[in-house]
């Protein structure tokens, strides 16, 4: 196709594509909601693509990408500290494997569900297309929350969940990881489990602790490769880059903490911070050792934060704007929603333009609304979208399984300036794909384009 020309679909076809969306869904399911937002996102935005060559649609590349390989659910039956027995929903949604094994985190949160999984499973797709390594998508998860369990009632969680799991997965087969609620913790009551069911030690889950089989870096991945990204995409847009500018985030789990580390070392200021009850403030920039020490040690609400820094903010979800979220709302250069789907509203996107932000990065999963995108590309600023920019997590997930493969361990170093390589690369090729289908600038449409191509492409040399 000619470079630099959009193909868009005219009314006739953008009301033809909304009607085949329309005809998958069920109007009475409302869980499949957060799927049928990100569907619609991608197939509209894939638009230039497909309209330009007839081979997408000769293999109903659409019909079949949007239908899971299979989704199995599964009773989860575990003993809590009180010997009484509790019952919860597990899940794995194997989406996609044109391109390598399953591949993709297990969520441990009580708002999981098939509509969910779905939504991650999709993304996951297209993300991991975007990293260029050998892997498919997938996701994974449980209605159980971590949150006030003990030890050992997550390890208690977590065998009962891998004695159903484990008849699905395998190194070749599906590899799963941690998301939301599932860590390193997590990730090796999971593994012993599996190595006493099946007596195999293989890299059949990601995120392991470095001493029984991790990769060095994986923790700090997403959050490195966030900000990574983010340089790149500043660089390529001719605008300044983080040093010495105020960064907001919110989130306060892996992706954020690493975030606001990285953008420490950048000599950036990241002054926020959130949880589910509240946001902190701190103009000086946020302690960064008191916050791992209050989420990974303590596993305490930051309420605490204002005890050792009384002169900090703390603002309950309580006293947020109408509509939006604290974090948003404080003037930045740069903004790293990093906690979890639909927290930047489009009320946070017009507050952060109004104050002169000038880059937006998702560090979750689909954090922005639609709404709030469109406001974005509207006013012009940098918007890296999800599944291109927070891509580093289980890109170096890639590389853990190289290394398990291999019985090799690389260096910190190593894996470091992979991740930057990869993270460097997707900005790139999502940047130019943008410009060659027309919609310079367009992260989104660069990103859907890119990593749909990749898959579909596969998908057609496989065959049905
Ligand atoms: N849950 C992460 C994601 O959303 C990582 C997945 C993995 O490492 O497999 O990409």
């Amino acid at each position: 196709m000619s470079k630099g020309k959009a193909i868009r679909m005219d009314e006739k076809e953008l009301e033809k594509a909304r009607e085949y969306i329309k005809s998958l869904r069920n109007p009475n399911c409302k869980e499949d909601d957060v799927f049928f937002q990100a569907m619609e996102e991608v197939l509209l935005s894939i638009a230039p693509l497909y309209l330009s060559d007839p081979k997408y649609q000769a293999n109903a590349i659409v019909q079949r990408l949007v239908v899971p390989d299979r989704i199995f659910k599964f009773k989860v039956e575990w003993l809590d500290r009180n010997n009484k027995i509790q019952v919860n929903t597990g899940y794995r949604v194997q989406f996609n494997n044109a391109l390598g094994p399953y591949k993709g985190g297990l969520r441990f949160h009580p708002t999981v569900n098939e509509g969910v999984l779905k939504f991650l499973g999709f993304e996951q797709i297209l993300k991991n297309a975007l990293t260029g390594l050998p892997i498919g998508g997938a996701k994974g998860g449980s209605d159980f929350d971590p949150k006030g369990k003990t030890d050992f009632e997550v390890m208690s969680f977590c065998s009962a969940f891998m004695r159903e799991l484990h008849k699905y997965i395998g190194p070749r087969i599906d590899v799963p990881a941690g998301d939301i609620g599932v860590g390193a913790r997590e990730i090796g009551y999971l593994f012993g489990e599996y190595k006493k069911i099946t007596s195999a030690y293989e890299g059949v889950l990601t995120g392991k602790p470095f001493f029984f089989g991790g990769s060095l870096m994986r923790p700090e991945a997403t959050g490195y490769g966030v900000v990574y990204f983010t340089e790149k995409m500043l660089e390529i847009e001719n605008k300044e880059p983080l040093k010495e500018k105020v960064c907001t985030v919110s989130g306060s789990g892996n992706v954020a903490l690493h975030a606001i580390e990285k953008l420490y070392q950048l000599g950036a200021l990241p002054v926020t911070c959130s949880d589910s009850k509240g946001t902190v403030y701190d103009p000086r920039g946020v302690d960064l050792e008191l916050l791992k020490e209050l989420k990974f040690v303590k596993r305490v609400s930051l309420q605490e934060y204002s005890k050792k820094h009384p002169e900090a903010k703390y603002i309950p979800v309580s006293d947020y704007p109408k509509g939006g979220h604290a974090a948003w709302h404080i003037p930045c250069y740069a903004a790293f929603p990093c906690a979890t789907q639909n927290e930047l509203t489009e009320t946070d996107a017009k507050a952060l333009v109004k104050n002169g932000c000038v880059s937006v990065t998702e560090g979750a999963n689909m954090p922005s609304t639609p709404e709030a995108i469109h406001y974005f590309q509207k006013s012009g600023i940098c918007f890296g979208p999800a599944k291109a920019a927070n891509a580093g997590g289980v890109a170096v997930s890639a590389l853990e399984m190289s290394q398990n493969a291999q019985m090799m361990r690389w260096s910190f170093e190593k894996v470091d300036a992979e991740l930057k390589t990869i993270m460097e690369h997707i900005c790139t090729n999502v940047a130019q794909t943008a410009e060659e289908y027309g919609v310079k600038g367009n992260y989104v449409d660069g990103a859907n384009i890119a990593g749909f191509k990749r898959v579909a492409d596969a998908m057609i040399a496989e065959g049905i």
